[in-house]
């Protein structure tokens, strides 16, 4: 066993992000794991995404055709499992998705292989090593799979960087007999409410937490938002109160968040929303406690009144 598979996903007809950091994440491993990095990418059509997979640092892109045009469970657990045997990979990396973990945990017990789920940083030491959160973040959990030749790990989307630059790998299809695979029915594809905005695209975020103390004094900040230029997303506790909507939460059971520029006002910095945020380019916190853990991850800090600071900033941009 040796090498590493990424599963590419698409969705209709579109590879999303997560790919190219699965991507962006097996290069970071795959010179220790000392072996080729192939890419598989499932669809009805796989060869239109085959291009945009072919990038630096891959050595070949594998595509399976569906015969169901949407995604299928059931479809993308027999493909991987007849990939995982006749590319014998030492390294496996999906997302940790909706779609992924519709097989992906399927397949690591039918083909008994080592397994971690959210996993957001990957090493190598005699094999894959991997780290999750645990207890709800509370603490990091150091994983290695001692017994298995084959390891699956879903990774985190936003916790590696996407790869970048085209390469040239040759494009290869892999035939998998998947015709009596399909087991459900496709009704109609529903986007989830994604409320009405998409935080993980905004460069500049602006994070209100419970600071702000009051639902009344949400419109200040969504006015100080749209004349920032910025978007407004939110720690949790807002969300529990029904003050905003879950699209606008980021955090650990919210949204992975890496702006250009995120200004928290009045959030403390709890690890299940450090979670989210930490790896954004320039983080400003504005926090009374000079304690609060969000200081341990800012650029910038003012340890003040947030409403001194929202007022300053209003004026500073009328
Ligand atoms: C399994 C699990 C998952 C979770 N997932 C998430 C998640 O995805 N995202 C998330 O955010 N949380 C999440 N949480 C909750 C998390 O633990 C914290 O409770 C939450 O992040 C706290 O939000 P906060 O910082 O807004 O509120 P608080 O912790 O109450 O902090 C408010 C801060 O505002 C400051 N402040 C108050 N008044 C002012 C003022 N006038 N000026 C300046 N500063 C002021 C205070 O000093 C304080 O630091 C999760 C918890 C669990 C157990």
């Amino acid at each position: 066993m040796s090498g590493i598979l990424v599963v590419a996903e698409a969705r209709r007809g579109e590879l999303r992000d997560v790919s190219l950091e699965l991507i962006g994440a097996a290069r970071t491993v795959k010179d220790a794991a000392g072996g080729r990095l192939a890419v598989a990418v499932v669809a009805a059509d796989p060869g239109e995404h085959a291009q945009a997979l072919a990038l630096d640092g891959v050595d070949e892109v594998l595509t399976v055709t569906s015969p169901a045009p949407h995604f299928e469970a059931h479809v993308a657990q027999r493909a991987l499992e007849a990939l995982v045997e006749s590319e014998r990979p030492a390294l496996v990396l999906a997302g940790h998705t909706i779609d992924s973990l519709g097989f992906a945990p399927a397949v690591a017990v039918s083909a008994d292989l080592g397994f971690a789920s959210d996993v957001v940083a990957l090493g190598w030491e005699d094999g894959p090593t991997a780290s999750r959160g645990a207890y709800g973040d509370k603490l990091v959990a150091e994983l290695d799979f001692p017994g298995h030749e084959t390891t699956l790990l879903m990774v985190r989307a936003g916790a590696f960087e996407p790869a970048t630059g085209a390469g040239e790998a040759p494009v290869r299809a892999v035939e998998v007999a998947l015709d009596d695979a399909v087991a459900t029915d496709h009704v109609e594809f529903r986007e989830a409410a994604a409320g009405d905005v998409d935080i993980t695209k905004a460069d500049f975020l602006l994070s209100i937490g419970r600071g702000i103390e009051d639902k009344d004094n949400i419109p200040q900040f969504e006015e100080l938002a749209h004349k920032l230029g910025a978007t407004l997303s939110v720690s949790r506790p807002l969300v529990d109160a029904g003050w905003m909507s879950n699209a606008r939460q980021v955090g650990q059971s919210g949204k992975t968040v890496k702006p250009k520029v995120y200004l928290a006002l009045g959030i403390s910095g709890a690890v299940q929303h450090l979670a989210g945020m930490q790896k954004a380019d320039t983080i400003i916190a504005v926090n009374s406690d000079p304690e609060a853990p969000i200081f341990s991850v800012a650029h910038y800090g003012v340890v003040g009144d947030l409403f001194e600071v929202a007022e300053a900033l209003e004026t500073h941009f009328d």
